[in-house]
């Protein structure tokens, strides 16, 4: 059996007529930037997520730093992320002119770790990013709580969180803005870069808009510099061919996480990944934490299973990152877990006879590697 990290082509051949008649739509009006269809996705998206606005962009890294520019973060500022996450949640931080500070990850749920934060504040702590990593979110009434008491902004990564819930309420709702990127091989995927900031702050939404269209609301009146960061039409027409299934996709990749953990519960080389209590998992990866895990993964691949690693190296080991000065046992757990993670194969048209083979091999391998 042969089954890919994700697969794109699948989910493109369950909707296919209505993928290419919205992008034959496109064609015909030639729509190609800005228009009726991208309004349409901001309004859709929003009414979704159950939020006032929301404010297309080129992509989930433009409105990271977005939100941070409209904040006024900037030189002198600091933020606090996590040590484990995509490169642009920190990258955005210096980008605004801002220093990046690392908080290690929590050993059960990978996300920042909570109780580790308020010591990394100084004067200069301006916002706090925590990243929904995986699709487990944060421990968001903690956050919540110090980010009150020392006057912090909240900016939710939500790249990899759409839809996963904290007592019930949506990711990207937390703080002053939530960022979403629809990069292909996200929960929410266009056929090529996207994103957006979601907002309950109107006149905040309106700030982010402005200074992604150039400064201008209104065409040639820039009452700033600003960026050029849009959606195109062509990615927005494909968005909302999506939006529909986005919960119904959704269940299934927690259906499918419950059959790994089903399937896997048996092999004592691994760890399943928890779920935080009173929160739903949106599960955009399932990884793992396992003993042998370079061979494993080399094995897996012979058998025809392909995974990765999210992340091979934790962003303060990064080269990018020497600057800084920081050690890697000032991180011990992330550092630690870089060496043990594997992202399973995980899409919503994963059957279970896939996940089934998946956990077989992986047990297979414990078998013959003893
Ligand atoms: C994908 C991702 C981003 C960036 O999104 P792009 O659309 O690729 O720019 C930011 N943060 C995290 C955690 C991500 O996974």
């Amino acid at each position: 059996m042969n089954i890919p990290f994700v697969d794109l082509k699948a989910q493109y051949l369950s909707i296919k007529p209505q993928i290419d008649s919205a992008i034959q739509q496109v064609l015909d009006n030639t729509a190609f930037i800005g228009g009726k269809l991208v309004n349409d996705f901001e309004n859709e998206f929003a009414k979704l997520y159950k939020v006032t606005k929301c404010v297309s962009v080129a992509n989930g890294t433009d409105s990271l730093y977005i939100i941070m520019k409209m904040l006024g973060i900037g030189a002198g500022d600091e933020v606090i992320t996590v040590a484990n996450s995509w490169i642009s949640t920190s990258e955005t931080i210096s980008q605004a002119g801002a220093k990046p500070i690392f908080v290690d990850i929590d050993p059960v749920f990978y996300t920042i770790d909570e109780t580790q934060i308020e010591k990394k504040i100084t004067a200069r702590t301006k916002a706090i990013i925590p990243v929904h990593l995986f699709g487990q979110m944060c421990e968001m009434n903690y956050i919540i709580q110090i980010a009150e008491r020392y006057n912090l902004f909240i900016i939710e990564d939500c790249a990899q969180s759409h839809f996963s819930t904290y007592n019930g309420k949506n990711a990207g709702l937390f703080g002053i803005a939530g960022s979403f990127s629809f990069y292909p091989g996200k929960n929410l995927g266009a056929y090529g870069d996207a994103g957006c900031i979601i907002t309950n702050d109107d006149s905040f939404a309106e700030k982010c808009k402005m200074y992604a269209r150039h400064g201008a609301l209104i065409k040639h009146q820039h009452k700033i510099e600003g960026i050029n960061s849009r959606l195109d039409g062509l990615q927005a027409a494909i968005l909302l061919v999506k939006l529909p299934y986005i919960l119904e996709w959704t269940s299934k990749r927690i259906r499918n996480a419950d059959l790994y953990d089903k399937y896997l519960s048996s092999i004592p080389e691994i760890h399943v990944p928890q779920r935080r209590m009173n929160t739903s998992h949106s599960f955009h990866l399932y990884v793992i934490r396992c003993i042998k895990r370079d061979s494993l993964a080399t094995y897996l691949k012979e058998k025809g299973i392909e995974t990765t690693i999210h992340y091979p190296t934790i962003l303060p080991n990064l080269e990018a990152y020497n600057y800084l000065g920081l050690l890697p046992e000032d991180f011990p757990v992330a550092t630690a877990y870089q060496e043990q993670i594997l992202s399973l194969p995980m899409y919503p048209e994963l059957t279970e006879e896939m996940i089934k083979y998946v956990a077989e091999t992986i047990s297979d391998f414990y078998s013959e590697s003893i």
